[in-house]
Order: structure tokens, then C-alpha cells, then sequence
């Protein structure tokens, strides 16, 4: 998908494109409006930087213009341990502003792998006794789930694959890229 960007040279092949993207957001915002149509006090997102960035704030507008109302909370976690691979040991970076008891809280995540980091999570919210907690997630890798998540809402399954954009990187970088794709090779073994 070449437009001239910087990381067009990088990306050896598109994922899921821009259009999916918007497409698929948009249907994922009208199945959590219905679910969610009588939810007191609105739903209170949940984004879990940075990955789900944009997902976030696309989504937030999609759900925005159906209702409920929503409120926007951020959290960043990091797994122990070093390399590609989630432990299931979370730490918290950024926790919650706000109390969450009596809430209808909705995550938002970019994509469920192992299922380690939302098992956690789901956990760690449900301790601060919200009146219901689920998941949205764009991605998943069916492949790679190690921990089962009762991931309710879910965009797209995807082989496998490292992939990048839309909010997810590879070593901070290409997280402004707007479709999901694959790195070319070579872009690893310069790093
Ligand atoms: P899990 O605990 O499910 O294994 O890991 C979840 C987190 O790892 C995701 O929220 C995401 O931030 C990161 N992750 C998983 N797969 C990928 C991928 O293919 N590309 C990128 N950039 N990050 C990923
Ligand atoms: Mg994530
Ligand atoms: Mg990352």
C-alpha cells in the first residue's frame, strides 16, 4: 500500500487495511451501543496504552454517535520478563484515576495474544467491584491464546504474525501507520 509514507519501503504486506478498520469499528461500536443501551451511568472505556490508542479514540467516536454516553479511562501495563513474550506477571505503569465500583466498564484493547496481559486485567477490575466488566478487542491471534479470555466483542482474527500499526509497534516505531501489516524482514535484523 504505497502513499508515499516513510514506512512504506518497511512494510512487506497490509493485514487488515484502513477501510476494514473503520468498517470493522463501526460494527463493533453498534453491538456494544445495543448491549449497552440502558447501562446506568454510560460505559466507562477503559484503554490500555499504548497500543490501543487509536482503536480507542475511533472507537470512542463510533460509539459516541449511537450512545450511551462514555467516559474515557487510561491505564498502561507491562508484562515482567524480558523478550516478545508475555509472562502473565503484570505491572502497573499507569493505573486508574477513578473508582470504578458500580460502573459498567468496557476495555479496549488492541490485541489479545497469549490472553496473559487481559486475564490479568479483567481480574484486577473486577476486584474494584465494577457492576459488569467486558472486553472489546480488534485483534486476535486464535493461534497464540494460552490463557482463554472471554473476549466478548472482537474485531478480527489474525494469523500468527508480529504485526504492526494502528496503534501497535515494533520498538516504538510505526504505531502511526493506519492499517495493520507486516514488517519486511530486514527491518529485525537492522535493529
Ligand atoms: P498477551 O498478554 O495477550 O500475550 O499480549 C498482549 C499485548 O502484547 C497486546 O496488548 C499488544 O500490546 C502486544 N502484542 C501482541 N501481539 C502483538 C503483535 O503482533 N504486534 C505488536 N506490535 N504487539 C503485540
Ligand atoms: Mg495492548
Ligand atoms: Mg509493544
Amino acid at each position: 500500500m504505497a502513499d508515499g509514507s516513510w514506512y512504506d519501503a518497511d512494510i512487506d504486506r497490509v493485514i487488515i487495511s484502513e477501510e476494514q478498520i473503520r468498517e470493522k469499528t463501526e460494527e463493533l461500536a453498534k453491538q456494544v451501543a445495543a448491549d449497552y443501551a440502558d447501562a446506568e451511568g454510560g460505559v466507562l472505556l477503559v484503554c490500555v496504552l499504548k497500543g490501543a490508542v487509536m482503536f480507542m479514540a475511533d472507537f470512542a467516536r463510533a460509539l459516541g454517535r449511537l450512545g450511551p454516553s462514555s467516559e474515557m479511562e487510561f491505564m498502561a501495563v507491562s508484562s515482567y520478563g524480558s523478550g516478545t513474550t508475555s509472562s502473565g506477571v503484570v505491572r502497573i505503569l499507569k493505573d486508574l484515576d477513578r473508582d470504578i465500583a458500580g460502573r459498567h466498564v468496557v476495555i479496549v484493547e488492541d490485541i489479545v495474544d497469549s490472553g496473559l496481559t487481559l486475564s490479568w486485567l479483567m481480574k484486577y477490575l473486577q476486584s474494584r467491584s465494577p457492576e459488569s466488566v467486558e472486553v472489546v478487542a480488534l485483534f486476535r491471534k486464535p493461534d497464540a491464546i494460552k490463557v482463554p479470555v472471554p473476549t466478548k466483542y472482537v474485531g478480527f482474527d489474525i494469523p500468527s504474525e508480529f504485526v504492526v500499526g494502528y496503534g501497535l509497534d515494533f520498538a516504538e516505531r510505526y504505531r502511526e501507520v493506519p492499517y495493520v501489516g507486516v514488517l519486511k524482514p530486514e527491518v529485525y535484523a537492522r535493529s
